[in-house]
Order: C-alpha cells, then structure tokens, then sequence
C-alpha cells in the first residue's frame, strides 16, 4: 500500500516537474564553422529554439564569405550593393568597434587572412613582397548608408572576428520575443547568457585554459555575454612556430601582444565578440587603457605565461584556482 501511495505521489508529481519554468529545452546546430548549443527553459522552449535555429541559418548564408548567395560574398564581389539590415548592421557594428579600438579590429583584414591560408585551411607563410601587397588592401573604407554600402577599390571583409557575437546576440532577442526568460547560447568560444539559470543563481561560464583540457576561470553570468579570443582556437604550425587567426591589421601578421586568451564580457553578444578580437590584438595595457576610457565591458586575459588578470568589475564574478590579480 505503502508503495502504491508513494508511486501515485511520483506519478503526481512527475507533471509539475517536468514541465513549466525549469523545463529545459535544447538544441545543437552546425554553422558559422561552429557546433552551436542552445538552450531554452520554460514552456516556451522549443518554439523558441525553432526561430532561433532558423535565424542561425539565416545569418550564416548572409554572412558566410564562401556562399554565393550571401551578402557580404556578393559586397566582396561587387564592391558594394543593397544590404538586409542585419548585414547593415553588422558592418556598422564593425565600423563601430574599429573607430573605439583605433583599427585593432578591423573587418578589412580578409587579404591577408586568405594569404595567410585560414580562408579555405591552405595554411601558408606569406613572404614580405606577398604581405605587403596584401596590406595596401586593409584599412580600406566600408560606407554604410542606410542599406546601401559602399566598398573602397579592392577592399574585401571578412565578418568572423563579430559574426558568432551577432548571432548570439540575435538568437537571445529570438528567446525574449518567445516568452523565455532564460537561456543560453554557447557558439564556440562566445556564450551569452539570458536572464540567470531557471533556479535564480547565475549561469556559470568556463574560460577555457589554452595549455590543456581543463578550465582557468569560471565566470557567473547573467544577462551578459563572455566571449573568449585566443592563439589557440585555429592556428597552423610551421617550422617550429604557431601562426594564429588573430591578425594585428598594422602588421598583417598574427598578433604578438604577451597574451593567449582574452575574454570579454559586457551586455552587447556582437561588441563582446569584437572587442575580444580586438583586445587580443591591443595587448593587455592599451586593453586596460580602452577599459578605463569606455567602461562598458569587463575582461579576463590570459598571459602567455600564464598568468590571469582581469578588470576589477569582475571581482565577484569570477572564481578560479590560479591566483587573479585586478586592475582598477
Ligand atoms: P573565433 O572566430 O575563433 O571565435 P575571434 O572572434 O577572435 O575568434 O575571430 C577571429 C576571426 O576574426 C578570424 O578567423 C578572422 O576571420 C577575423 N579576424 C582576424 N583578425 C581580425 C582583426 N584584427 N579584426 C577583425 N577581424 C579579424
Ligand atoms: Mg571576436
């Protein structure tokens, strides 16, 4: 009887917990050159993923550089054209974001990154003549007026230093219109987090440690997005030496600036993805300049010899093994 009783009660209950606000929904998606996992609680969850999944294809065709049918392969090819607004705002975001960094990020690197051999994998070093040929196409002008942008002579983009940050961006919008009030979305190294976890505490974020397997900080996240460059995510190895994807635009080589990894974390998905490009390629002093300047976001690096250093607004927020040191 007694066991009757207590199955009627797991079976009564079983509902309750199962569905409502801590019902958790799923997703992994491919795209952007990325296995993307999404995340949404709630009753809401699953249409929500739907819209969201959709979205993520859509950007990826506009934004992806080797489809034909995309947006910014049809700018590169033309020099210009009518745009969607996301394109539109993507480029403008860009433009943004290369006028606060002084051109540390800059879209206009595409060049030199084919050069190199990250555009397709057929990875290379480029002799000095090559490079500076190269170069004299980076920095070029991108218009954008409304829809319509205009391309300076032989200026080529290449959106991958914002794109994953935009579309994180999106695809949390997509959870908010949906009626979910928490979610996650982790494409590769960019995470942004919606509202906190289904049970109030916030999202934990892992920063990856670029010498093993494990973790070198965790950060708790709610509503923010954390977003992580580092030397480690796509290089290629020659003669002994790394080559990474993160070019210095002044240079049109891999940036050298003391560091392995920088994690942004601020409220704006794109401007974190940017910003984590950018202040990869700024080093941590110029970084920390930036921080003080703007302070709209918070950062984690990680030196190359191995030490971690954040901004003092993450003193609470992040937690690790290692010892942290803060600047104010
Ligand atoms: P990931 O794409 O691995 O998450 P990032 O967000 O740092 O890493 O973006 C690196 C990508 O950004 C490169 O693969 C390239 O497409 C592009 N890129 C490289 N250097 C720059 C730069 N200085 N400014 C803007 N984009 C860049
Ligand atoms: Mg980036």
């Amino acid at each position: 009887m007694k066991r009757t009783l207590t199955l009627i009660l797991i079976l009564a209950l079983l509902p309750l917990c199962s569905c409502g606000q801590t019902e958790e929904h799923g997703a992994t998606v491919f795209a952007m050159d990325t296995v993307m996992e999404l995340t949404a609680y709630g009753e809401k969850g699953e249409a929500a993923l739907e819209a969201a999944k959709a979205e993520t294809y859509r950007l990826d065709g506009l934004f992806d550089r080797r489809n034909g049918d995309g947006e910014i392969f049809a700018l590169n090819q033309n020099g210009g054209g009518e745009v969607s607004d996301d394109t539109a705002g993507l480029l403008r975001k860009g433009a943004e974001i290369c006028a606060l960094t002084g051109g540390a990020f800059d879209m206009t690197v595409a060049p030199v990154m084919d050069l190199w051999g990250f555009y397709g994998q057929d990875y290379r070093v480029p002799d000095e003549s090559e490079l500076a040929a190269a170069m004299e196409k980076v920095g070029g002008k991108v218009t954008v007026e409304g829809n319509a942008v205009t391309l300076g002579e032989g200026t080529q983009l290449d959106p991958g230093g914002i794109a994953k940050g935009w579309a994180s961006a999106k695809i949390i919008d997509i959870f908010r219109e949906n009626g979910v009030t928490s979610g996650l979305v982790s494409l590769g190294g960019n995470v942004q987090a919606l509202g906190s976890r289904p049970d109030g505490t916030p999202w934990r974020v892992a920063i990856q440690d670029p010498d093993g397997e494990g973790y070198a900080a965790v950060l708790s996240l709610t509503d923010a997005a954390a977003v992580t460059s580092g030397d480690y995510q796509r290089y290629f190895e020659r003669d002994g030496k790394i080559y990474h994807h993160i070019i210095d635009p002044s240079t049109g080589r891999p940036a050298d600036s003391g560091l392995r990894s920088v994690t942004v974390v601020c409220r704006d998905g794109a401007l974190a993805d940017g910003l984590s490009t950018a202040l990869f390629v700024m080093g941590r002093d110029r970084a920390l300049e930036l921080w003080r300047e703007s302070g709209n976001f918070e950062a984690v690096f990680i030196e190359t010899d191995g030490k971690i250093t954040a901004t003092s607004g993450l003193r609470s927020l992040i937690y690790s093994d290692k010892e942290i040191e803060f600047f104010e």
